[in-house]
């Protein structure tokens, strides 16, 4: 057991704005800086999408660090 080990890259996970596709059979959502327009409408089914948020994994930007 090698609990003393730092060698696994910590992930790092952020709430996120994100939408949501509003249609049930859909499970399409969009980053909100993926989104198309303001309201974004749903690429795969057209549907209304409802701003929410998620946990995502942050993908590392060296150029934009910020620390908590
Ligand atoms: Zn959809």
């Amino acid at each position: 057991m090698a609990f003393g080990r730092r060698n696994v890259e910590e992930v790092v996970t952020e709430e996120t704005k994100i939408w949501e596709c509003t249609s049930e059979d859909c499970i399409c959502w969009v980053r909100d800086n993926f989104k198309s327009s303001d309201v974004p409408t749903c690429p795969l089914c057209d549907s209304p999408m409802n701003p929410s948020t998620k946990v995502l994994p942050v993908v590392e930007n060296h150029s934009r660090h910020h620390l908590k």
